[in-house]
């Protein structure tokens, strides 16, 4: 069986193709959003989910969240007595999404396709293969999520030509995407993005916010919050967020030393404090226009995506850039799920789609190290020549020739780049090809370098010689951030050792979470209230009697709605 994921900075969610549509899987709590979180629990068992957002506040230092950021990257995160890759913890979180996704069909499910942002590069795309190996699962194919987005709402069965732009503001990136439709052929025209920019800056500007406006900075005196105080700060952000997304006003409050603190917050305060970051979603959305040679007016349409689009001050900035009001039948947090699905019903040609072909463009351009002559025979090396220019529409297969320019050199040596830059040292370094050549004059030896990007993202370079014709392929080994087969298969194995919350307790493990962080909010007699009741529902839990179990959950929940703590459930 095969199922769409959508794995994203803050929350991944999983879809099937089934009965003539995409449907979204519930997970083990019922939820369609799974928190892109992972922990360690007190006795080294992993948690993924909610279990594990809950604890973020109470066990910052056993919890890891965002790590979708670091994909592609080196960056290690410490759980417990372990370091995890970004991979290896994205992998816990699929692993999750498959379990939910066998125990909701019932049926097993080896296969996926998994989105990425349109902007993720190599060394990223590697990396979430490598993820998907890691949970058990076989990487059909990577999907942009703007195509996913378009699919969602069903673009394809648009019968003319239509062009549209996908806007796509999730928790931690940005990707603007223009696409069109022409023929039953889907093609990206261009891509942009910022993979650095989502909701979370929104949230981190109301937490600046907060410390500098409502004295509380002033009253810490130079000190920092530790990770736990922060985490509630940001929670308590993240929700006013939330509340201005529905009403004008929202009021943020802490307590801190005894002391409360509060901001009130007003759509025009807020809009004054996020402007900075308003403008930087325009950069994208400029060059994705200027590479597609397509001006916004031209645009049928204007596809929203990505939770953070939820923002009224984002929706006005869309509206007033386009001049039109954006499309929002679906719910943004489900569009790209919902489009993998789909793709994977395309894929196995399902009666209910309209054939549709689908091409994607190459994020970034891919070329080579060069000498350039800078004066009569004098060079200078480190020039780039852009082999596959960035929005190229993929599959691409491009060639450029070069030549020896020192008298018998004995070796070619072919360095891979990818960016925009012209001097190579400002692109990223992806790997290099050496071999030896005939020794014989400058200009008299020449090479074919062919560039190939196949469309899930993965570049071959190969090298033919003139006249002899012999070949040369590069496997990129030297990618920063990119795990090596054997590194994996350590990590697989790794992993299989460690202890994972089993599916069907995870229910009761996160109300426990959840009951832990509101405890730490309450103080006094409803402090003490609540522990009687943590301990009498951990007492029911060690009898392992399910309808007990049960009546326990019912009652603490309960008890957690009647102190306040609604918002923690
Ligand atoms: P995604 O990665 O698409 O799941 O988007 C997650 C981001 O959307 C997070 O930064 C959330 O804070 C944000 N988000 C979700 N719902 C809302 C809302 N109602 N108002 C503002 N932001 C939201």
């Amino acid at each position: 069986m095969i199922i769409g994921i959508d794995l994203g900075t803050t929350n991944s969610l999983a879809a099937v193709w089934r009965d003539g549509k995409a449907q979204l899987i519930p997970n083990a709590l019922g939820s369609f959003l799974t928190p892109s979180c992972v922990g360690m629990d007190d006795d080294g068992t992993v948690l993924t989910g909610e279990a594990a957002r809950a604890r973020l506040q109470t066990h910052p230092h056993m919890t890891a969240a965002l790590f979708k950021r670091y994909m592609g990257s080196e960056r290690e995160t410490q759980l417990g007595a372990r370091k995890f890759r970004p991979e290896e913890l994205s992998s816990m979180v699929l692993r999750s999404l498959k379990e939910d996704a066998e125990a909701w069909l019932g049926e097993p499910v080896t296969e996926a396709i998994v989105t990425v942002p349109a902007y993720f590069s190599d060394a990223q795309r590697k990396a979430t293969r490598v993820a998907g190996q890691l949970a058990g699962l076989r990487v059909e194919r990577l999907l942009n999520e703007p195509t996913a987005a378009a699919l969602a709402y069903g673009i394809q069965d648009t019968k003319r030509e239509t062009k549209f732009l996908v806007f796509d503001l999730g928790g931690g990136t940005f990707d603007v995407s223009i696409l069109e439709l022409f023929e039953g052929v889907m093609e990206v025209r261009a891509t942009a993005g910022d993979n650095f920019l989502g909701g979370e800056d929104f949230v981190s500007v109301l937490v600046d916010a907060f410390l500098s406006r409502s004295g509380l900075s002033r009253d810490l005196n130079g000190a920092e919050l530790n990770g736990t105080q922060r985490q509630r700060l940001r929670e308590e952000a993240e929700r006013a967020k939330r509340a201005l997304s529905d009403s004008l006003t929202a009021r943020m409050a802490y307590t801190s030393a005894g002391k409360e603190y509060s901001l009130d917050l007003t759509e025009d305060l807020f809009v004054l404090l996020c402007d900075h970051l308003v403008q930087r979603l325009r950069g994208p959305v400029e060059r994705a226009l200027r590479d597609a040679t397509i001006k916004a007016s031209e645009l049928d349409s204007v596809v929203l995506a990505g939770g953070a689009t939820r923002m009224p001050l984002v929706r006005k900035m869309v509206s007033r850039m386009f001049g039109r009001f954006p499309s929002i039948n679906l719910d943004p947090d489900q569009a790209i799920a919902l489009g993998a699905a789909v793709q994977t019903g395309l894929m196995a040609r399902d009666a209910a789609l309209s054939e549709v072909v689908m091409t994607d463009v190459a994020p970034y351009s891919l070329g080579i190290s060069i000498a350039r002559e800078i004066g009569p025979n004098q060079y200078e090396g480190g020039h780039y020549l852009p082999i596959i220019e960035r929005n190229s529409t993929v599959p691409v297969s491009r060639v450029e020739s070069i030549t020896t320019i020192n008298d018998y050199q004995n070796e070619l040596v072919v360095h891979v780049y990818q960016g925009e830059s012209r001097r190579v040292s400002d692109n990223v370094f992806l790997g290099k090809l050496a071999f030896p050549i005939e020794a014989k004059r400058s200009g008299e030896v020449s090479a074919d370098v062919r560039f190939t990007y196949d469309i899930s993202g993965v570049l071959e370079a190969e090298i033919t010689l003139q006249p002899s014709l012999e070949k040369h392929t590069l496997v990129i080994t030297e990618n920063a951030g990119v795990m090596t087969q054997a590194e994996v298969a350590k990590r697989l194995a790794e992993l299989n050792e460690l202890k994972i919350h089993p599916r069907d307790k995870i229910e009761n493990r996160t109300l426990l979470a959840q009951a832990d962080r509101l405890y730490e909010q309450l103080l006094g007699q409803e402090r003490a209230y609540l522990a009687q009741h943590i301990a009498a529902f951990t007492g029911v839990l060690n009898t392992q009697q399910p309808a007990a179990m049960r009546r326990a959950h019912e009652v603490l929940t309960r008890v957690m709605r009647e102190l306040g703590g609604s918002s923690f459930l």
